[in-house]
């Protein structure tokens, strides 16, 4: 099977599996767990932030940082299509209390001007509080769109005008940054909070890092805790995540390369209306004929290619370490007899 729903597919490498094997562990809810302990400080370093926690997913760094800068009744701003609004099971509400203030923009990333119309007048009790932006880079729905940094920077100085924190969902942030070249110093800068998965591109089985200043994450120790997010030997999985960290990231251009044939591939079929144009490791697939998503799922997998629906007319196939040169001409081959 050639597996092309999603990055979080991948399984641990014969040698990520014997540095699991090897890790030194203890108890992380004492702190005490040296391999989560070297990883948080590894990540932390790498973007030049001062500290940052192991948590099990994306959804709940994700929830934790929203939970950390709104209070009840407040608004969170963020794109309609995002992570954090549509695919967390409205946790904004159940786990914060807050309200989300959605906008548009191209490809799941918004920009100033698509978040300036919607920040509440503080003095008008009317409104609900606006407390917190939050965008995604890469952008999921948007099919690996990679911001601009310009106007990343452009967000955080209206943000920090308004006195409005910053957070990004980092989920595939690696892909971006191999794309963008940015210094990821200087990318993380810009934000208050930075949610990264290591079981996305990077292949490690489990977890996701949330990133920020050491009060911010002394407070997420407990919000971890609150959310049943307190694990003990994690060393195990966190020994997986600093490898992947450590031995992952750069390859992810290949997996760009091979997104990109495959989306060659594709604009040269009858079938195909759009493409979405590949940025990073997502391709999305827009039909001619909307009808025939099912159909289209089913053909591939039948050819033991998996592929995932994505809304209306709309195919996504997703590259990651687990798919080989090999792999993508097999899939390019088998796009060719698809009528
Ligand atoms: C996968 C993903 C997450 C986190 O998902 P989990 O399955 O909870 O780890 C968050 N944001 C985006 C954009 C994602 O694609």
């Amino acid at each position: 099977m050639i597996d092309l729903r999603s990055d979080t597919v991948t399984k641990p490498s014969k040698q990520m599996l014997e540095v699991m094997s090897q890790a030194k562990v203890g108890d992380d809810v004492f702190g005490e767990d040296p391999s989560v302990n070297e990883l948080q400080e590894y990540a932390a370093a790498l973007f030049g932030k001062e500290a940052s926690i192991f948590c099990a997913s994306g959804t709940q760094t994700n929830q934790i940082a929203i939970n950390l800068h709104v209070q009840p009744g407040a608004e969170v701003i963020c794109h309609y299509e995002s992570h954090v609004f549509k695919y967390e099971g409205g946790g904004i509400a159940k786990n914060s209390g807050a309200s989300t203030r959605t906008v548009g923009g191209d490809r799941g990333r918004i920009t100033v001007n698509e978040i300036e119309p919607w920040i509440n007048p503080k003095y008008d009790v009317h409104y609900p509080l606006t407390q917190l932006v939050s965008i995604e880079d890469t952008s999921n729905r948007g099919g690996g769109a990679v911001y601009d940094f310009e106007e990343i920077k452009n967000i955080k100085k209206f943000c920090s005008n308004k006195g409005l924190p910053l957070h990004l969902d980092g989920a595939r942030v690696f892909n971006a940054l191999v794309e963008n070249n940015v210094d990821y110093k200087e990318y993380a800068q810009q934000f208050d909070s930075i949610s990264v998965c290591l079981s996305k591109g990077l292949g490690a089985p489990i977890g996701s890092l949330l990133i920020g200043d050491s009060s911010l994450i002394e407070r997420a120790r407990r919000v971890r805790k609150v959310f049943g997010g307190g694990m003990r030997q994690a060393g195990f999985i966190a020994a997986a995540g600093l490898y992947a960290l450590k031995n992952n990231v750069l390859r992810l251009k290949e997996d760009h390369n091979g997104a990109k044939r495959i989306e060659k591939k594709l604009l040269e079929m009858p079938w195909v209306e759009h493409v979405l144009e590949v940025e990073t490791n997502i391709v999305v697939c827009i039909l001619k004929d909307s009808s025939r998503v099912n159909e289209f799922v089913n053909k591939f997998e039948a050819n033991n290619i998996l592929i995932m629906p994505f809304g209306k007319g709309m195919l996504r196939m997703v590259t990651h370490l687990d798919v080989s040169q090999n792999d993508i001409l097999e899939v390019c081959a088998f796009i060719e007899s698809l009528e």
